[in-house]
């Protein structure tokens, strides 16, 4: 395919490549919850969500209500957890029949008391095991419990916080616990048997014993894992690439882009590419940090990244205008390594991919 302009293409043979090998490691009846939060981590949650639903998933998940409204607008049907709402979203989320997640007192009490209320109304309550961002604590359900005043909810899970980190085995071994001795208490004061998830993509990795009636999945579906052992099984969705706009020579001693960032210390030749920081590549990766592949060839991002645009270096490479240009994909530059440049990691870069940016499906 011939590249015009900067494009994130979404492979959906990829991704229900994931999903399947995600599957693999669980057993037949556990249900499966694809998480959509941040525009599905900049694939683009309308194109992943209704290829989820093609692929039969059971569940979906967002952070915040807005992103599960413009699902529901598009005609997506599953049910949608809303894993953070805020006060004020209540009736918004029963109006278009998104699931909330209840992770605090505050939290219960907007939901309850909003005009649209029905007893009946679908709800899911979050305990926190570690983590410590959201959730109800361990000590909170005898209240948690009287409060809900006979309110049953649908599922209750947790969240862990250190799946992905081998040297944090005996930490997510703790959640585990907590979680099953919480989820067993809830479940004997409420009178009833609640379902429950807990496991997050590396929890399914690593920790797939304890996959309850339900995992989430958002990364592992988009094509990383937690180590590279899983390369071949999961395989990136997202490819970023865009195209060379313009080609200058540089005289030895001339500058490069706002400030002078790069002064040229030889005859060079650099590309200009209609990518920057709008569109979610940062500061960062200006200066020599980060690099694009252009022809098969690694070229560094020379100079200030600039708001809509950054320069590269191409003198060792045969290229011209009208090129195309890797920033990362599936087979050349994965986005970890990408990201590896400035320390940090492909969820950060995926959930910052503009939406000016052109998606375009690759099936
Ligand atoms: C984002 C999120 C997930 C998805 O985690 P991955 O590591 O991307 O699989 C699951 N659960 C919660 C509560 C989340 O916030």
């Amino acid at each position: 395919m011939t590249i015009q302009q900067t494009v994130v293409e979404v492979n959906l043979k990829n991704l229900k490549n994931n999903l399947n090998f995600l599957k693999s490691k669980l057993n037949p009846n556990t249900l499966i919850m694809g998480v959509v939060k941040a525009f599905s981590y900049g694939a683009d949650s309308l194109i992943i969500a209704k290829e989820l639903e093609k692929q039969k998933i059971d569940y979906l998940a967002v952070a915040y209500a807005s992103e599960g409204l413009a699902l529901r607008e598009k005609g997506i049907l599953s049910p949608i957890l809303v894993l953070h709402p805020q006060t004020n979203d209540f009736n918004t989320i029963i109006e278009f029949k998104l699931e909330p997640s209840i992770y605090s007192f505050r939290i219960l009490k907007a939901f309850t008391s909003c005009s649209k209320f029905d007893k009946n109304y679908p709800f899911q309550i979050k305990f926190n095991t570690g983590l410590n961002r959201l959730g109800f604590h361990e000590n909170e359900i005898d209240t948690l419990i009287a409060r809900l005043n006979g309110l049953k909810p649908t599922y209750i899970f947790s969240h862990l916080g250190a799946s992905d980190d081998e040297n944090e085995k005996d930490f997510s071994n703790d959640q585990i616990k907590i979680f099953s001795s919480l989820t067993e208490n809830f479940q004997n004061k409420i009178g009833s048997k609640i379902k429950r998830h807990l496991l997050n993509t590396s929890g399914i990795l690593n920790f797939s014993e304890s996959q309850y009636e339900m995992v989430r999945t958002g990364i592992g579906l988009y094509g990383f894992g937690n180590d590279p052992k899983y390369k071949n099984d999961l395989r990136p969705v997202i490819n970023l690439k865009t195209v060379i706009s313009q080609i200058h020579k540089i005289s030895k001693g001339g500058s490069v882009g706002y400030n002078k960032g790069f002064i040229a210390s030889d005859n060079i030749t650099i590309a200009t590419l209609p990518i920057g920081h709008a569109d979610g590549i940062s500061r960062q990766y200006g200066n020599g940090n980060g690099n694009v592949i252009v022809n098969g060839k690694l070229a560094p991002i020379i100079g200030n990244v600039c708001m809509d645009m950054m320069m590269i270096n191409i003198s060792k490479i045969t290229c011209k205008e009208g090129d195309p240009v890797i920033i990362f994909d599936d087979k050349n530059l994965s986005a970890e390594d990408f990201t590896k440049a400035i320390g940090t990691i492909p969820y950060e870069i995926l959930a910052s991919l503009s939406k000016r940016i052109k998606r375009v499906i690759i099936t």
